[in-house]
């Protein structure tokens, strides 16, 4: 399939979506992310990822069919026009403003103000609560989500609930309760500043239960730059109890880290059986029906090949797989475009023969002459 007519047929999509689509996708987000805000409540007792198999037991919604981590296969995401940009507010902090940056045994969570708020791109208002990471260990990566199969070093959370409940706890029970921030973490030529900020801290919270006041700083630097480009679906904590109310947006363009700044995130910290806390992280879930949608259209993205690393992007270096729906929607544009040239040939050739018919009598009846030479001579 050439790519003139695939760009072709794309815009055409793009016009015809435009022209025709309503608001199919209002219920976006998956969500997840486990708030482990640290406290732990009652039930909130004992779990571990070593039995993550049997988390249905204790918290039946983890046996659910709307749980996260899920991988996204590009191809098959959806792109919606309707997805705007996030917006971010209130993520910059003073140094003045600590916050509590813990070890709760399962990850490293940074306590967050109320101050900080999505104001765009989901359809209602998200307040902070929390973020904390999951990592793999110094021989293996350890993100929740995959793209195209591919698992990244480490990934972010960034978890709110949404204004109109009271609290983190209301909004995690209901099922527009809240919102997760998701980044992919990848290994990179130099120091990330931001990170840096959470990363110097490790070492003074290396057993569970320990926590430490930390300088406040912009922490939307802990987010990509772009944050027009993410994917969207409807999941769950990905920690026990999983509830299943969380629209998760997970950003296509990942964040660099520096190889040393890896290396302290997954050899700091221990969990509760004093063992290092590594690879906390649960098994990709299945999908069950549920739809990706995608704020960019994934098959135009990858026909431009960028470098990979120009941008970071969660696309590239993953451009290899075979057959994308745009190449579906190529084909079909290419055999209606086919038909309808056909159709308009036919047209064309029945009504020049009819003229022909009618024209002949009068051809006929042309007169030709020739030029006639004079023969002066
Ligand atoms: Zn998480």
């Amino acid at each position: 399939m050439s790519r003139a007519v695939l760009r072709v047929s794309l815009l055409l999509l793009a016009a015809l979506g435009r022209a025709g689509a309503g608001s199919e996708h209002d219920q976006e987000h998956g969500g997840e992310d486990p708030p482990p805000s640290g406290e732990k409540g009652p039930g909130h007792s004992h779990w571990s990822y070593e039995e993550r198999e049997h988390w249905g037991v204790d918290y039946p919604d983890c046996a659910g069919t709307v749980q996260s981590p899920i991988n996204i296969d590009m191809a098959k995401t959806i792109f919606s026009p309707h997805l705007r940009p996030i917006q971010l507010s209130g993520y910059s902090l003073p140094a003045n403003e600590k916050l509590k940056l813990k070890n709760n045994g399962h990850t490293v969570v940074l306590n967050l103000p109320e101050s900080l708020a999505i104001t765009g791109g989901y359809a209602q208002q998200y307040r902070a609560t929390q973020l904390h990471l999951h990592w793999g260990s110094p021989s293996g990566p350890g993100s929740e989500h995959t793209i195209n199969g591919h698992r990244f070093a480490a990934e972010i959370h960034v978890v709110h609930y949404n204004t109109k409940y009271d609290s983190f706890k209301e909004a995690m029970v209901h099922p527009d309760g809240l919102a997760v921030l998701g980044a992919f973490l990848e290994v990179g030529p130099r120091e990330n500043p931001y990170y840096q900020e959470i990363i110097k801290h490790l070492y003074e919270i290396q057993g569970e239960g320990e926590e430490v006041l930390v300088p406040g700083f912009n922490i939307a630097g802990l987010l990509p730059a772009n944050l027009k480009l993410y994917f969207h679906y409807n999941g769950s904590l990905t920690t026990p109890p999983c509830y299943q109310t969380v629209k998760w947006t997970l950003f296509n363009q990942t964040m660099l880290l520096s190889h040393d700044q890896m290396s302290v995130l997954a050899m700091s910290l221990r969990n509760d059986d004093n063992k290092p806390l590594q690879n906390n992280y649960r098994p990709v879930q299945g999908l069950h029906g549920r739809r990706v949608l995608a704020s960019f259209q994934t098959s135009l993205l990858l026909e431009k090949e960028m470098p990979p690393g120009a941008d970071g992007s969660a696309a590239t270096g993953h451009a290899s797989s075979s057959f994308h729906a745009g190449d579906v929607l190529a084909v079909l544009f290419g055999v209606l475009f086919a038909i309808t040239a056909l159709a308009f040939l036919l047209y064309i050739y029945k009504h020049r023969s009819q003229n022909a018919r009618l024209d002949s009598p009068t051809k006929s009846k042309v007169i030709y002459t020739a030029a006639t030479t004079e023969n002066t001579a």
